[in-house]
């Protein structure tokens, strides 16, 4: 398959436990000299299997809150009581390896970036959402993903319905697509990836 005429980053945001990272790796799987991640900082400790600099960069609250202070980050939220940001070096990087960099970002995040583009800076990106069948099965998923505290469930299960809630807001995504069956919304999302620009 030919390289996406459209070299746009590709935010995705959608409620956790969604399956955006099932989604985006099976893309990274599929076209591995296409794609790349645009590597978040996080101040949460990494899951089983997560590794420092591939999942994320895994740092403390002190250095995340130096590297806010240097103005390091193209955007930053706090999401269940940690916090998430993405490195302008970090896009920049992974941009230079002429790849289209995926950014798997929450709802604070997609704001400031669209608010930045908006005053006319910024990453001219395009937005996905990934909406659940039902917010029953996304705690389903939640749950049988085994990688939550109840409390952290009931957190992200909170916050999920404002995500969706928000996810109605006009103009704000590009592309919002159902993830019920995976292979169905892998090819939704292969899809959209790769048409051209609109
Ligand atoms: P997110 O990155 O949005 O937090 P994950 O990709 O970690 O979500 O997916 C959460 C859980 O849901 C995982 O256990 C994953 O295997 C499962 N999952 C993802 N997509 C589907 C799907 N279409 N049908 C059933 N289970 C799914
Ligand atoms: P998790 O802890 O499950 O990896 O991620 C929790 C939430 O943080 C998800 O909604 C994910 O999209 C979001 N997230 C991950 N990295 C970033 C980031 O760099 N910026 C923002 N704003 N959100 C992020």
């Amino acid at each position: 398959m030919a390289p996406p005429s459209d070299t746009r980053p590709v935010v995705i945001s959608g409620p956790s436990g969604v399956g955006k990272g099932t989604l985006y790796n099976l893309l990274f799987q599929r076209h591995p000299d296409t794609f790349c991640s645009s590597v978040s900082h996080t101040t949460r400790g990494p899951r089983d299997g997560e590794k420092h600099g591939e999942h994320y960069h895994f740092t403390t609250m002190e250095n995340f809150e130096q590297l806010i202070a240097q103005d390091a980050f193209v955007e930053h939220a706090k999401f269940g009581g940690n916090r998430y940001g993405t490195s302008k070096q970090t896009v920049a990087d992974q941009s230079a390896k002429g790849r289209v960099v995926v950014l798997d970002i929450e709802m604070e995040g997609v704001k400031q970036i669209q608010e930045q583009r908006a005053r006319g800076s910024s990453l001219d990106a395009r937005y996905v959402f990934i909406a659940p069948p039902s917010v029953e099965i996304l705690e389903q998923r939640l749950r049988g993903r085994g990688t939550e505290t109840e409390e952290n469930v009931q957190k992200r299960l909170k916050q999920a319905l404002i995500e969706l809630e928000y996810s109605k807001t006009p103009g704000v995504h590009d592309k919002i697509i159902v993830n019920d069956d995976l292979e169905k919304a892998y090819k939704e999302l292969e899809d959209f990836v790769f048409q051209a620009k609109q």
